[in-house]
């Protein structure tokens, strides 16, 4: 039956399996947490690979936790928001982690920008995701600068970093599930980036050379 579905109901049922066995995995995997931690606690040897598994553990949750946003309908819960103050709050939310890598993060703010109709939430993952990844671009540590800039029926947001770069074959495979280049990543980051700017008519583009760093830009359109 299934190979006689059209490629938009096979994108249905695979999204509703994901998703049915992304709530299975979590709920032992929570568990699993649970007693390995409080193995940890127990053992007397220092010397152990609890901090490995633990790892790992929190790997296969972010894996799990990204399915789930991929294969959920959305429900995106939309109104009128200043871009600004979800840049400020996730800035200041990313600032811990930014600071131990060495990782200065600018904004830079511009008066007037249009209200944007957008699920807050949502664009704050988004956000967390591109500073996320510009934080990882930059093990020596480096810089992140955030820019909004207001067009006539959109906004757009300009982040750019200081960090490794991608060559060309890397840019191509950015959105395909599963590519990461990363030890501990999921490859799913920015699929779930995309998923969600689509859904509010926004886009996102990349430019970048290897060495260079990386220019991201968002867009989302103003008003409904
Ligand atoms: P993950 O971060 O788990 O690897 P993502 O989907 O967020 O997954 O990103 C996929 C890959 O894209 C990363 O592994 C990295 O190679 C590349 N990438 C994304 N953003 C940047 C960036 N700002 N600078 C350099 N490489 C990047
Ligand atoms: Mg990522």
């Amino acid at each position: 039956a299934y190979e006689n579905m059209r490629q938009q109901e096979k994108h249905v049922v695979v999204g509703q399996m994901a998703t049915a066995i992304a709530h299975e995995i979590k709920n032992p995997l929570s568990s699993l947490k649970g007693f390995t931690q409080l193995q940890q606690e127990r053992d007397s040897n220092t010397d152990n690979y609890y901090p490995i598994m633990l790892n790992e553990i929190d790997r296969i949750n972010a894996i799990v936790t990204d399915l789930l946003i991929l294969g959920k309908p959305s429900n995106a819960m939309k109104r009128e928001n200043d871009l600004m103050n979800i840049i400020e709050y996730v800035s200041s939310m990313m600032a811990l982690q930014a600071e131990r890598e060495g990782v200065q993060i600018e904004i830079e703010t511009r008066e007037s920008i249009p209200a944007v109709v957008c699920d807050d939430n949502q664009i704050k993952q988004v956000l967390i995701n591109l500073i996320k990844n510009a934080i990882e671009a930059m093990p020596n540590g480096g810089r992140i600068s955030v820019q909004i800039v207001p067009g006539t029926k959109e906004v757009s947001i300009r982040i750019k970093d200081t960090g490794k770069g991608l060559c060309e074959e890397q840019l191509s495979k950015l959105f395909d599930p599963f590519f990461t280049t990363k030890e501990t990543g999921t490859g799913l980051g920015l699929l779930v980036t995309k998923k969600i700017i689509e859904e509010h008519q926004g886009s996102i583009s990349f430019d970048s050379k290897l060495g260079e760093g990386t220019l991201v830009v968002v867009t989302l359109p103003t008003g409904e």
